[in-house]
């Protein structure tokens, strides 16, 4: 299998794939281990996650140049990502244990009624490539220091990172047999959902995430998806600065090249400001500098992905021959690599693709809007239900429209974010069960009812 650097479209590894005789092997041998990681005690599994962070921090050039290259991250991006994920450490340190020990529920009693919290046994992480570091460590760190046994498939779009984390979870002290990489495409991660698994823990499209769902359901077994969105962001016409408002959306939907579950990927502004909104949008995207990840100071790389380019011209096609203008970019690079300029459009409206379907890369629409009541229709109009976000000085005028959403997560002024401390999770096509917050541990644990006589 060969790992190709996006910007440079060479090949830069070349990894033998799992099969399903090493699927099976590195299942059994995890079977074997988890029981015995279940005995260690939480703060034993903390103190490896621990050090697992250390290395981290001591690799941290090497890792950010990893993922860079195998996924076009520009290298600043690549730093900020892998600082920004230690920060789940940090949370399972101060907070797991409180989350995992028993609760004693009624202890005066004749029946004393206590419950505890078991790991689910050995699960499957399944993840994207987009943000490696902080969604599989929602899964793979959580469901470890719950006492589970991992097998974990990346993306094969980050396979050199995938088999990094594998290497420093051992170094750090999870037994090998606790924690196993599988290398392969979608055809792999197949036999990982005909294995015998006791989760499935997925994070990537709704049309994968549905037939994972469909293919493990007769197993009964716990299963967790954080899919992709269509992440509105409503710019009121009270905001003070409407520039700083612009360049934080422009920044909210231009991240990564766009490439995150939760960027901002249509753009709703009141009549009021819309003109001047827009201005500042396109100067700010215009700054941006495109060109090789590996330049500390690029913002905007390649696309991980060459399909998806076709998928964004397609979008921009659909919507011009509908009446939008292109007012910026959405052209590729007269060099090798999967580049295209990040694209701003206007004049755009939900019959169009780009304002429904997932757009996942560098591309962005934004409508006029006359009322709260029209961004907020506008904004529930969709069959995805991850994020919203509004742009206001009114905090009681931004949660009457927020407190509408039907979605997991909500912003006030802010917006392409994740925080350990509370839940991320994703409603309708967005997802099924949360990651991070005590519900995000207690997620990968099932709980045993004591009733107790003495
Ligand atoms: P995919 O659904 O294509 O792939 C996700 C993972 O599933 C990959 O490891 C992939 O392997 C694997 N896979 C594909 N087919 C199968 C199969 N039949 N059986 C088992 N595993 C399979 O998603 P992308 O990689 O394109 O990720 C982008 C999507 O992820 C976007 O929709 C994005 O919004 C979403 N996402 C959501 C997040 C959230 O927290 N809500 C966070 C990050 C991304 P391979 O890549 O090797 O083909």
């Amino acid at each position: 299998m060969n790992v190709i650097n996006p910007a440079t479209e060479e090949v830069i590894s070349v990894l033998t794939p799992d099969t399903a005789a090493t699927v099976a092997a590195k299942l059994k041998a995890l079977r074997a281990g988890q029981k015995n990681w279940q005995n260690h005690s939480v703060e034993e599994r903390l103190a490896i996650i621990e050090r697992f962070g250390e290395l981290v921090v001591e690799n941290k050039p090497e890792l950010a140049r990893i993922l860079t290259s195998e996924t076009g991250k520009p290298i600043s991006q690549s730093i900020n990502e892998i600082n920004g994920s230690l920060g789940r450490i940090q949370h399972l340190k101060i907070n797991a244990e409180k989350w995992l020990e028993s609760e004693m529920i009624t202890p005066k009693d004749a029946t004393v009624e206590f419950i505890t919290h078991e790991p689910l046994g050995v699960i499957a992480n399944i993840s994207a490539w987009n943000f490696p570091y902080n969604v599989g460590y929602n899964v793979f760190l959580y469901a470890l220091v719950a006492g589970n046994a991992v097998l974990y498939k990346p993306s094969e779009f980050a396979s050199l990172t995938g088999l990094k984390f594998g290497a420093l979870l051992h170094e750090a002290g999870v037994p090998a047999n606790v924690f196993e990489v599988v290398i392969g495409s979608g055809a792999v991660g197949q036999y990982l959902l005909e294995a015998d698994l006791d989760g499935y823990f997925f994070t990537g499209s709704y049309k994968t995430g549905v037939h994972i769902t469909q293919t493990v359901a007769h197993k009964l077994v716990p299963v967790q998806l954080e899919l992709g969105g269509k992440d509105p962001l409503y710019v009121m016409d009270d905001v003070v600065d409407v520039r700083q408002a612009a360049i934080n959306a422009a920044e909210g939907a231009f991240y990564n090249n766009g490439q995150s579950c939760c960027a901002v990927e249509r753009i709703y502004v009141q009549e009021d400001i819309y003109e001047e909104f827009v201005q500042h949008f396109t100067e700010e995207v215009k700054s941006y500098k495109l060109g090789d990840p590996m330049e500390e100071d690029t913002f905007t790389g390649p696309l991980t992905r060459p399909q998806q380019i076709a998928v964004l011209a397609d979008q921009i096609k659909d919507a011009v021959a509908k009446g939008a203008q292109l007012v910026l970019g959405g052209e590729s690079l007269n060099r090798k690599g999967y580049f295209m300029s990040p694209a701003v459009l206007t004049g755009v409206n939900h019959t169009m693709e780009l304002m429904r379907e997932e757009s996942f890369g560098p591309i962005i629409g934004i409508q006029k809007v006359s009322s709260d009541e029209e961004a907020t229709d506008l904004m529930r109009d969709t069959p995805y239900g991850l994020t919203a976000a509004v742009f206001s000085e009114d905090e009681a005028r931004a949660r009457k429209v927020l407190d509408q959403m039907n979605v997991g997560t909500v912003y006030w002024n802010c917006c392409d974010r994740v925080s350990p401390n509370i839940p991320w999770s994703g409603r309708k096509n967005s997802g099924l069960g949360a990651t991070l917050s005590y519900m995000g541990i207690r997620a990968f644990t099932q709980p045993k009812a004591y009733h107790w006589r003495g």
